[in-house]
């Protein structure tokens, strides 16, 4: 059996070993030379000691709206799993291309760039864009410096299609996610005099305490979203460390916790409350509690109404779903730079991500190909 352009293509992107600790490079030259073949310039954006590359195409007018078609090139380690076949050697089994990064999100690049290729020949009145990240998989990094350069130079695109697995359905939300670490202090003592010293556990004990108070009064009485299987804000503490030896008081304990908030809510403030209830209920903790955040992305709420989702929709089969997705995207940081609709759409499920034996269905690449089909026979 032969395979589409795009599933052959995907077979080489899986080759490259672009789990997020190493470098995306080979793939992003690649990528590149495939453009440069088609007689289309790449601009890469490196990260600070260029290991790094995003990857920006562009077709079509300089001075209009475009759609943006965007994915990212890297993907979660296999180390630990048990796989039935080579990981990084995309092998066909029961019509499926089983290999990681297939379905989250290797699968869409490849349609994407067979898209824009074949697009390239045409004479478009409206532009295509294509976006290439690194870095996606620990916290959106590497699209937020491609973002600041685009940010400058492109016209705010008319759409943002975000190609993270939906099985081609069409999300409009998805939750924002905020990292952070606490430091809780102590003082080392004997255990024997342990009420003399301050128990940097216990600080975490009574921040955890916050921790959880805030969450029971989001699920009471915050926002809800009924579009999200957990319809509120979660507040979840990740991991813990502290303690040196049962006899020490320990003088430090560290407390990594998250927050998957809904779109309009500010983690910034639930931090606060966390902070409030410690002040309220464990005031003695305060002055050795400190917390910093690590890291963050927005959350991505685009309206249902409007025509970006109609296009959309037009572009693809009869009654696809809308709905909103659990997991996190891109997505957000695009509308925070250019206040565009953004929708995530592409092959595969993200059921299947992350684990061994990831998989995409060929036919949920065909479904691709064609989507991106009709979305090009739209911008000429
Ligand atoms: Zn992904």
């Amino acid at each position: 059996m032969s395979l589409s352009a795009s599933a052959e293509l995907l077979k080489t992107l899986v080759s490259f070993d672009t789990t997020s600790a190493k470098s995306n490079l080979e793939l992003i030259y690649y990528v590149e030379g495939l453009l440069n073949q088609a007689g289309i310039a790449a601009e890469l954006v490196f990260n600070e000691d260029q290991t790094k590359a995003n990857l920006f195409a562009s077709i079509g007018p300089k001075d209009k709206p475009g759609i943006v078609l965007s994915g990212h090139t890297d993907v979660v380690p296999v180390a630990g799993q048990q796989w039935d076949t080579e990981p990084f050697q995309a092998t066909l089994k029961d019509n499926k291309l089983y290999g990681r990064g297939t379905a989250d999100m290797k699968g869409f690049v490849a349609c994407a760039i067979h898209a824009f290729l074949q697009a390239a020949r045409l004479d478009l009145h409206t532009p295509l864009h294509l976006c290439l990240s690194y870095d996606e998989e620990v916290g959106c990094i590497g699209v937020r410096t491609l973002l600041t350069v685009l940010g400058h130079q492109l016209v705010a695109p008319k759409l943002c299609v975000i190609g993270e697995p939906t099985l081609m359905q069409i999300a409009t939300g998805h939750k924002g996610k905020a990292v952070y670490q606490a430091i809780c202090r102590g003082q080392e003592g004997h255990s024997a005099m342990a009420p003399q010293y301050m128990n940097a556990i216990h600080v975490a004990a009574d921040l955890i305490d916050g921790i959880r108070a805030t969450q029971q009064q989001l699920a009471q009485e915050g926002a809800q979203d009924d579009a999200y299987e957990v319809p509120y804000t979660t507040l979840h503490v990740g991991k813990i460390a502290g303690g040196k030896a049962l006899n020490i008081v320990p003088n430090e304990c560290v407390v990594d916790f998250e927050i998957r908030h809904l779109a309009d809510e500010a983690p910034q403030d639930l931090v606060e409350a966390v902070e409030a209830h410690v002040h309220e209920h464990h005031p003695k903790s305060v002055s050795w509690l400190n917390i910093e955040a690590v890291n963050q992305y927005p959350g991505l709420n685009t309206p249902t109404t409007i025509d970006a989702v109609r296009f959309l929709q037009a572009c693809l089969p009869e009654n696809t779903p809308l709905g909103k997705i659990a997991f996190g995207t891109e997505g957000g940081l695009f509308t925070q730079t250019f206040a565009s609709p953004v929708l995530v759409c592409g092959p595969g499920s993200i059921d299947v991500a992350h684990k061994p034996n990831e998989y995409v269905a060929l036919s949920q690449l065909d479904l691709c190909d064609a989507f991106l089909q009709q979305l090009i026979a739209r911008l000429h």
